[in-house]
């Protein structure tokens, strides 16, 4: 048992989102130019920086069972950004033209300067987007988040994780009582008028169109003013798994699944870090991958501007897949 599931409320059995696939093989996604078989990998340049993601902090008060970044209420690999070093790369987003800055942790409402941070994008003229739970961490906060919806309106939005429609999937990801938390949560957000969205998952073999009908029931049942059948307000994520086999994306890929680099995240968005045991907070090439040297893309948004190799089993399954097959 490691220390993630020893965590208090951590859920014990495996969890409902779980891909079932062969191991990964060691060949795949080992170089950066060139796939297992030879083939030239694909990359996506940057084209804009339209959001600049900061990740908070990897702490978290909950331990879920596939949380991508592995948070939980000990794991301090990313430590707390400071406001202060949050400023600099606001100022550096300010001259890149970014219209949003995100915040995704962990918890962001763990971290003591995340209210003065948040503060700071707003006034600075970003939309803000910030991704939580809805639960303690979050509620703490209420006059400040109360003050903030007050002076800036529709430019602060907060998307609520709820894995999904179902009490006994959302905990069996989240762990128990998890699920009436976040659904007070939610809906303290929804009747205090906050712009408002909520991040769910697919099940395996879900269907979309189902889930969101299910989703529209749920929000309807309970009062919450959240679109379910708007992309933007319920976001649903596919499965992900960096130890599971997937296919690599070559250059012949884009033209064989009809998409092009510009569908995919990291040509629009970059996240900045701060590794424990690291001076400085660095940028992340994507949300997903903030530790791999791979996708460190350097100290300032500058450096960070170049293209990204897709060589990391997410960018396959997450991003480019997402359930298709790129096989000719
Ligand atoms: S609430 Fe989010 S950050 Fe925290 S453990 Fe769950 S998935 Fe990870
Ligand atoms: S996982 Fe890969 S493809 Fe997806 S956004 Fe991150 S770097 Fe880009």
């Amino acid at each position: 048992m490691n220390a993630r599931t020893k965590s208090r409320n951590a859920p014990q059995d495996p969890s409902p989102f779980r891909v079932e696939a062969a191991p990964l093989p060691r060949a795949k996604f080992s170089d950066p130019e060139r796939t297992a078989a030879g083939e030239p990998r694909a990359t996506v340049p940057l084209t804009r920086l339209e959001t600049l993601w900061i990740n908070t902090g990897t702490l978290c008060n909950l331990a879920c069972a596939t949380c991508y970044i592995e948070s939980s209420p000990t794991n301090d690999a990313l430590i707390y950004i400071s406001a202060a070093d949050v400023a600099e790369f606001l100022r550096q987003a300010g001259r890149a033209g970014t219209r949003e800055i995100g915040f995704t942790g962990g918890e962001p409402f763990m971290n003591p300067d995340f209210v003065p941070m948040l503060g700071d994008a707003l006034e600075g003229g970003f939309d803000a987007l910030v991704l939580t739970n809805a639960m303690r961490p979050m509620r703490r906060h209420e006059e400040a988040l109360l003050a903030l919806r007050e002076r800036h309106g529709d430019r602060l939005t907060l998307r609520v994780s709820l894995d999904h429609h179902t009490r006994q999937v959302h905990e069996g990801e989240r762990g128990s009582n998890t699920w009436q938390v976040a659904m007070d949560g939610l809906h303290w957000l929804s009747e205090a008028g906050f712009s408002l969205a909520v991040a769910g998952r697919l099940l395996p073999g879900e269907g979309e169109p189902e889930a969101r009908r299910a989703y529209a029931d749920l929000f309807a049942k309970e009062g919450i003013a959240v679109d379910a059948l708007d992309p933007a307000r319920l976001v649903l994520f596919p499965e992900m798994d960096e130890t599971k086999d997937i296919a690599e994306i070559t250059t012949a890929c884009w033209d064989i699944l009809g998409k092009s680099p510009a569908d995919i995240m990291c040509t629009t968005s970059r996240m900045v870090v701060h590794r424990k045991g690291e001076e400085a907070p660095r940028v992340a090439a994507c949300t997903l991958i903030p530790h791999d040297p791979g996708f460190d893309m350097g100290g300032d948004l500058g450096e960070a501007s170049r293209s990204v190799s897709l060589n990391h089993p997410h960018c396959a399954r997450f991003c480019v897949l997402g359930g298709a097959s790129c096989s000719a």
